[in-house]
């Protein structure tokens, strides 16, 4: 008898974007219902699922490696030890892509929640898992998650998930972070800021020659229900309607530019063009192709 395989080998996708390369790298999936949503009951939550021939609402969590320039940017760090064994395996599948924390000049974050910072330091030890890393972040992030008077307001959950968690996966890289508020944050790559999610969540316009690529970060979390209602807002937004709003102008601008995007958390590796469809709207994946 032959073994069988028993466990998933390491998700990693290149796309050529002139002459930058992006690998897309997987963290992992996590696994939530509905009640993550705003204003979605369990019969209309049940109806997306179906009409997506799915049982349950998966996120991919998605990481980016950027080779531009002769430089090296990561984009998200991925969940570390924050959400369970079904993320967390960045480091793992990084190796996968050939790439090493050393390699790493610089860690992008669209903003510091868990599934996207809480891989910068490894707990244990304290030490940052990027040891030549520089942390590049919108200025409004650490504002907001350092504030003490705002981590008062939160719940407990919010309180150790996003506050606590920023401000302990940042602490090795305090004396490297830098800061922006829009502009070019590293070769070919600019901020677009995208606010709601967070106060300080922020895209990146990947360009190139001719082509572009938006990552779009978390400006949509489960694309069955939110592609085609983009007025359907988190729990864990910090401003729902900013975020609703945000997600309507990134649509748009997608749909009317013909823009290749990709996200946190669109099914990995997410690569997709967005089309307009009744009031909402319908995401074409790309085809994958051997040639990079
Ligand atoms: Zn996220």
């Amino acid at each position: 008898m032959r073994d069988v395989p028993k466990q998933q080998i390491a998700p990693v996708y290149r796309r050529r974007i002139g002459d930058i390369i992006v690998t897309a790298v997987s963290d992992g999936t996590l696994t939530r219902t509905h009640e993550m949503m705003l204003g979605v009951g369990a019969d209309e939550a049940r109806g997306h699922l179906d009409a997506a021939c799915r049982e349950t609402f998966v996120l991919s969590v998605n990481c980016f490696v950027v080779h531009a320039a002769g430089r090296v940017a990561l984009i998200e760090t991925g969940s570390g030890s924050y959400l369970g064994p079904s993320a967390g395996h960045l480091i793992t599948n990084l190796a996968a892509a050939g790439v090493t924390p050393d390699d790493i000049d610089a860690v992008l974050l669209t903003h510091m929640h868990p599934d996207h910072s809480a891989g910068l330091t490894d707990l244990a030890s304290g030490q940052a898992n990027y040891a030549r890393a520089e942390l590049v972040v919108h200025e409004t992030e650490p504002r907001h998650w350092f504030d003490d008077a705002a981590m008062a307001r939160g719940t407990e959950r919010e309180k150790k998930l996003m506050f606590q968690q920023a401000r302990e996966q940042t602490a090795p890289y305090r004396d490297r972070m830098r800061t922006f508020t829009a502009g070019e944050v590293f070769p070919g790559i600019t901020a677009v800021p995208l606010p709601g999610h967070t106060p300080g969540h922020t895209g990146f316009l990947i360009e190139s020659g001719e082509e572009r690529l938006l990552i779009w970060g978390d400006v949509v979390h489960m694309p069955e229900v939110q592609v085609p209602r983009p007025d359907v807002s988190m729990v864990v937004d910090t401003d729902p309607e900013a975020a609703a709003a945000t997600r309507r102008r990134a649509f748009d601008m997608a749909a009317s530019e013909r823009l290749l995007v990709t996200g946190m958390h669109l099914h990995f590796p997410g690569f997709a063009h967005v089309v307009r469809e009744g009031d909402g709207y319908r995401l074409v994946p790309e085809a994958w192709v051997q040639a990079l």
